[in-house]
């Protein structure tokens, strides 16, 4: 949320807990053998145990453990020896047991933490309160069928899917520093490789707790539940609808409601849906039916020697090794794959700056109005580095390569390609050179005498003048030389 001078905003500060559900992308579901796979016809993937027969009985999915592992040390938790499953009782159509195997005073890590910019700039930690184990329940579908103003069905393959709940402190302050925790959890998750993150497919859900208090007081207000925003810009947007709805009320005089809403993003407000049910009506019990979860240190230590490179400190390593900026190495760094095509380039690059400001530039500008990846880009990186040696060569002008660029992509090939095709007819000839070299030194008399004073630096605008007047094809390098040694 940008800074506000507006008194009534300014009075109050927001409270904001983000609890996140991620699925893990083991091969079948957490307590028995059915297939976990999005997209499958209704109820082809269910058996006695994710139907909750009775007499059948859950054994638990050492995948999906590792899974729930290696997120929680990618997220800096503290993963506990030992953790226990618990029975989370409720009725609802989607849930055949009439409970959920969660976990519950025992979960299975406890006190990370993501890094996240604050309004003024500065870093700031946000608490992971912890992260369990559960599984996830059916789904409900309310359209798509003939009898659907009537009736609703029940699709119970996703019964069973193993989820990581994870849960932050209320520490988060303001709508922008959610969007940024929820961008990180899941660049994190992703390079971890546990989940696919996948927003539509319901792979990544998010609920998001807010309240608001007078600026200074220290106990928390009560807080509403919006559930299950289904993308990070909606959960930013019905956050900032809260905060302001919220401020509304206690500025007329009224209190706030404990309660669930719903966010609806064609009408950017959220919804009342039901006043919040107490944690103790869930009848929280350990689990009779499954032993204690242990995960000893060397079993952590294995996991934890599985984990790649994560997207924080690969930022600071070619902050380092490369010389990037911070917001360069950033987006060379929003996917793993990015990550990888980058540095596999810049290995073999003359300059990898060069070839990253080419990538930030004049590819990924590109692509983003074709909305493509980088993976579907008619410039490959291989392609994209030749560009960068020939430009810090000197071999083609930087104007040649925008048009070179415009080319490739106009005709959808890639840049060596479009190189060898229009090898642009560069003037190398030192005599036509100098000739328009002298020229421009006879129209630039203050610049020549700022030069000659000793500000080299001038020696750009020289270099501009004559790609200027060589409509872009001077030899950058010819054209140095020459330069330095007339203006000498
Ligand atoms: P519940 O039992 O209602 O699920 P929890 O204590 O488990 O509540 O907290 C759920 C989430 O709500 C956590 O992310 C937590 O940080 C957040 N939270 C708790 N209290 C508040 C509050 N007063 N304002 C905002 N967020 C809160
Ligand atoms: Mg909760
Ligand atoms: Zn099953």
């Amino acid at each position: 949320m940008a800074p506000t001078a507006n008194p009534v905003t300014t009075k109050y500060e927001a409270v904001i807990g983000l609890e996140v559900h991620v699925q893990l992308l083991t091969r079948s579901k957490i307590f028995c053998g059915c297939p976990n796979v999005f997209g499958s016809a209704p109820n082809t993937n269910v058996c006695p145990v994710c139907l909750g027969m009775p007499g059948s009985l859950p054994v638990l999915n050492h995948q999906a453990v590792e899974f729930a592992v290696k997120a929680s040390q990618a997220l800096n938790l503290v993963v506990n020896e030992r953790s226990i499953f618990a029975r989370k009782n409720y009725f609802y159509p989607d849930l055949p047991k009439g409970y959920q195997i969660s976990q519950f005073d025992k979960p299975l890590a406890e006190h990370g933490y993501i890094d996240v910019t604050a309004a003024d700039g500065q870093p700031k930690r946000i608490g992971i309160t912890r992260l369990h184990m559960e599984e996830d329940a059916g789904k409900s579908m309310h359209e798509g069928f003939a009898d659907s103003d009537t009736k609703t069905y029940v699709d119970l393959n996703r019964t069973g899917t193993p989820l990581a709940e994870i849960v932050s402190e209320p520490e988060i302050s303001t709508p922008d520093e959610a969007f940024e925790y929820l961008t990180k959890l899941k660049e994190i998750i992703l390079y971890t490789g546990v989940s696919d993150c996948n927003m539509e497919e319901g792979s990544l859900r998010c609920d998001a707790n807010v309240s608001i208090r007078l600026r200074g007081e220290t106990k928390l207000g009560t807080k509403v539940e919006v559930k299950n925003v289904n993308s990070f810009r909606f959960v930013r947007q019905a956050l900032e609808y809260e905060i302001e709805r919220q401020t509304e009320v206690l500025e007329s005089g009224g209190q706030i409601q404990q309660e669930t809403r719903l966010y609806n993003p064609g009408e950017g407000r959220t919804y009342s849906m039901r006043s919040k049910e107490r944690a103790h009506d869930y009848r929280y019990f350990p689990e009779p039916d499954l032993l204690p979860l242990i995960v000893d240190e060397a079993r952590q230590k294995a996991i934890r020697a599985t984990l790649p490179e994560l997207p924080e400190a690969k930022r600071q390593r070619l902050v380092a090794e490369y010389g990037l900026s911070a917001g360069d190495a950033a987006t060379l760094t929003a996917t793993q794959s990015r990550a990888d095509l980058f540095e596999s380039e810049a290995k073999k690059a003359k300059s990898p700056k060069r070839l990253a400001n080419i990538l930030l530039s004049e590819l990924q500008g590109r692509l983003k109005a074709l909305n493509l990846e980088w993976e579907d880009s008619p410039v490959t990186i291989a392609g994209a580095r030749l560009s960068a040696d020939l430009l810090e060569t000197g071999a083609i002008s930087s104007k040649i390569l925008k048009e070179l660029y415009d080319h490739a992509f106009e005709q959808k090939v890639d840049f060596p390609a479009i190189y060898e095709k229009e090898k642009p007819q560069q003037i190398s000839d030192t005599g036509a050179l100098e000739k328009m070299i002298d020229e421009v030194i006879a129209a630039s008399p203050k610049q020549v005498e700022q030069y000659r004073a000793g500000k080299t630096t001038m020696i750009g605008f020289f270099v501009g003048q004559v790609m200027k007047a060589s409509q872009g094809k001077a030899n950058p390098a010819t054209l140095n030389e020459l330069l330095k040694k007339k203006l000498k």
